[in-house]
């Protein structure tokens, strides 16, 4: 589908709902997320809704990799070479918004393994 009503991160591409945007193509939106777990928490999203990263690759394999590549230009932005992406996929890994997002997380320490 390419855009649902319900849908949080849809009403934040339509600009219906506002967020602090810092990247946009033609395919993907970036903005800060509300509750920052790092001096650098961008949530990148496609413009298309899907549920989870899974479902944008079976569905459009260049949504996937333009967030990849905006996730590096959005770090590199704000001068971070070295950045985390995450995809929580499903409630039990904590996913609370069912449209893909990236989450790029830079300017902490990274702990391995994540929690
Ligand atoms: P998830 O838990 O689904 O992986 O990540 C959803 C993220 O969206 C959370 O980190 C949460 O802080 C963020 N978020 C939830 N509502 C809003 C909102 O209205 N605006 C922005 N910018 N971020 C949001
Ligand atoms: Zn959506």
């Amino acid at each position: 589908m390419s855009a649902d009503a319900d849908c949080l991160f849809c009403k934040i591409v339509a600009g219906d709902v506002p967020a602090d945007v810092v990247h946009s193509s033609e395919r993907t939106v970036a903005f800060r997320d509300i509750n920052p777990q790092a001096p650098l928490h961008v949530l990148v999203v496609p413009r298309h809704h899907e549920p989870n990263a899974a479902a944008t690759a079976s569905a459009d394999p260049l949504d996937l990799a333009e967030i990849a590549i905006t996730a590096r230009a959005v770090a590199a932005a704000e001068g971070y070479d070295d950045y985390r992406l995450v995809f929580n996929t499903g409630a039990g890994a904590q996913q609370t918004v069912f449209h893909t997002h990236c989450h790029v997380i830079a300017g902490r320490e990274s702990t391995w393994p994540p929690g």
